[in-house]
């Protein structure tokens, strides 16, 4: 009779994960650092072993101003050029959008990787205004590197990314923005011990070995 009922049990588990699945609210990651820690680099190969879903602020934001009959375009892009953050109504928009649409595709895709976000006050508040009890934020991964890393890697990225922010201007902006705006952000998450700091000033796969150990733990 009881090893009926397991066996009963065992046989409707795959099709019970699902369901509970399907009612998944999305787990979030928040992949903070300064421009060019290499955020988007880890996230990349993050989504490669892991059942994430990677969404940059930045990629986003770009896009959006890409976008033929965009009323933010140029405000975007003024705002990208100058490194100062863009008015947290669009950012946030912008996101929930991308996980609806990713959920709503495969309702398997509920843990995201938020590249980028939150980087200040303003965009903290706005999460916690428009998605409040809407996902759960897991942790933090916050890539630390010095600011000379961090200049000379944008340097190097901008010979060839095409972006309006990758030269020492605007890199001194960002990097004043990210230290006044989005470091007091980390140690916030800090304090309440949901920040997982990782050496960034590293090579790509002695970093993402670091990484990995993370994310396996959380598994
Ligand atoms: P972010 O998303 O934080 O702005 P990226 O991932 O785009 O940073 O990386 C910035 C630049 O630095 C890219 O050109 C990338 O190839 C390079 N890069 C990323 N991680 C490393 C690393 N660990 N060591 C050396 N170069 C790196
Ligand atoms: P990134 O691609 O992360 O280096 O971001 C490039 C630029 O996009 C930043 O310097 C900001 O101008 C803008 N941006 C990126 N993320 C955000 C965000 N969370 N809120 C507002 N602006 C952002």
């Amino acid at each position: 009779m009881i090893g009926g009922l397991f066996a009963n049990v065992f046989q409707r588990l795959p099709s019970l994960l699902y369901r509970v699945s399907l009612n998944m609210k999305p787990q979030v990651v928040f992949v903070l650092g300064g421009p060019g820690a290499g955020k988007g680099t880890q996230c990349s190969k993050i989504v490669e072993s892991f059942n994430y879903t990677h969404l940059s602020a930045g990629d986003l934001l770009r896009a959006e101003r890409a976008r033929e009959g965009s009323e933010f375009g140029q405000l975007i892009s003024n705002h990208i050029k100058e490194g100062k953050i863009v008015p947290v109504e669009i950012t946030i928009n912008l996101l929930k959008k991308a996980m609806e649409e990713t959920m709503h595709e495969d309702d398997k895709k509920f843990r995201f990787l938020i590249d980028g976000f939150p980087r200040n006050e303003d965009n903290l508040q706005g999460w916690n205004t428009v998605m409040d009890g809407k996902a759960d934020v897991k942790f933090v991964l916050f890539f630390d590197c010095s600011n000379e890393v961090c200049i000379d890697r944008c340097l190097e990225r901008g010979k060839s990314s095409g972006r309006s922010d990758d030269n020492r201007e605007s890199l001194e902006k960002r990097i004043k923005t990210y230290l006044q705006s989005t470091r007091p952000i980390i140690e916030l998450y800090e304090k309440k011990g949901k920040v997982h700091t990782i050496d960034a000033s590293r090579g790509v796969d002695e970093v993402f070995a670091d990484v990995k150990a993370i994310l396996d733990k959380d598994a």
